[in-house]
């Protein structure tokens, strides 16, 4: 799904100067019914649009009057809902942060990696509750898996440690968002990194009982240090938007430092194919017979999934 790219919004008339002089700004605030957008100079308004404007947090917009109109964008991130429904979260963002800590399930953190790269965000690794002490035997697994395909930092959002390499490294002007299942800590970062957001820790049930037409506040906030985080409370407890068994054959985690893997056939799965490049990789030793498990583990259940969701009769995957 790729929304209307140069969707203009029309609401009241339009005086002809306003209509000459548009206002480069972004939107640093989706309330449902209007948005908030950020001037160059440091100012902020409120614009009034349509639900299902099409327009997100981290769009950038020209304001003539009352009207929005929405410049190209370099990223969107998508998610899905539990009924299989595709949304635009936010736009415009560089970096995904995958936020993990003890008990969270296994294969997250490589269908992350992949959804990131799909949508051409840099994906880096948050491993949250390090005052914990078994979060240390995961963070020693976790570097050792993922040293070399993304960054790795070692938090602790209750001791407020290991926090400043995350802000260095939003400081060069990344622009993210936090992902990860409920518990890992993800409002308590929030709360450390922006501490104006004051999130409820814990109180996830909250968003589960509203309606389907309640508003939901996504907003970005400017770093102290640099950087933009966009908090989209809607998205970070949903789904990701499910990796197709292509995305998952290139961008697989682990895959990558082999230059270009040319297999013989262009859209190889990397399972059984004769002149696999992947398969050669993993029994000269280059290429960990263990990543490749958890790879064929994923493909799978990829597989399954797409399987299952074909014979409901949706369409769209
Ligand atoms: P979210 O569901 O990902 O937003 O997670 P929350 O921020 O609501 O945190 C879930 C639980 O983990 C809460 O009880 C937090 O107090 C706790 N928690 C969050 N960060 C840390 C941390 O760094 N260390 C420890 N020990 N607990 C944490
Ligand atoms: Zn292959």
């Amino acid at each position: 799904m790729k929304p209307d790219r140069n969707k203009t919004r029309c609401s009241e008339s339009l005086n002809s100067s306003d209509k000459q002089e548009g206002r480069p700004g972004l939107i640093v605030a989706h309330h449902g019914v209007a948005v908030e957008v950020l001037f160059e100079t440091g100012e902020r308004r409120m614009v009034r649009v349509k639900r299902n404007s099409g327009h997100v947090v981290g769009d950038d917009v020209v304001v003539i009057a009352e009207v929005l109109k929405q410049m190209p964008r370099k990223t969107e991130l998508l998610r899905r809902d539990a009924r299989g429904g595709i949304h635009l979260v936010a736009a415009n963002l560089d970096v995904l942060g995958i936020v993990v800590a003890p008990l969270s399930p296994s294969g997250f953190i490589d269908r992350a990696i992949v959804a990131a790269r799909v949508a051409e965000l840099q994906p880096f690794l948050v491993v949250n509750k390090c005052d914990l002490p078994e979060t240390a035997e995961l963070l020693t697994e976790l570097i050792s898996t993922y040293t070399g395909s993304v960054p790795i930092f070692p938090v602790s959002a209750v001791e407020n440690s290991g926090l400043a390499a995350v802000e260095q490294f939003f400081a060069v002007g990344h622009r993210g968002a936090f992902v990860g299942t409920t518990g890992v800590g993800k409002s308590s970062l929030l709360n450390v990194l922006c501490p104006e957001i004051e999130l409820k820790v814990g109180a996830l049930s909250d968003y589960k009982g509203q309606g389907r037409h309640t508003t939901t506040v996504s907003t970005l906030h400017a770093l102290s240090g640099g950087g933009e985080l966009v908090d989209t409370p809607g998205f970070r407890d949903f789904g990701l938007v499910e990796i197709t068994e292509d995305d998952l054959a290139i961008y697989f985690p682990g895959f990558e430092g082999h230059g270009e893997i040319t297999c013989k056939f262009r859209n190889c799965r990397h399972r059984s194919e004769p002149g696999c490049a992947v398969i050669e990789r993993v029994s000269q030793g280059l290429i960990l017979a263990e990543r490749y498990a958890t790879y064929l583990e994923i493909l799978t259940e990829v597989e399954k999934e797409k399987a299952e969701l074909r014979s409901k009769g949706w369409k769209n995957q």
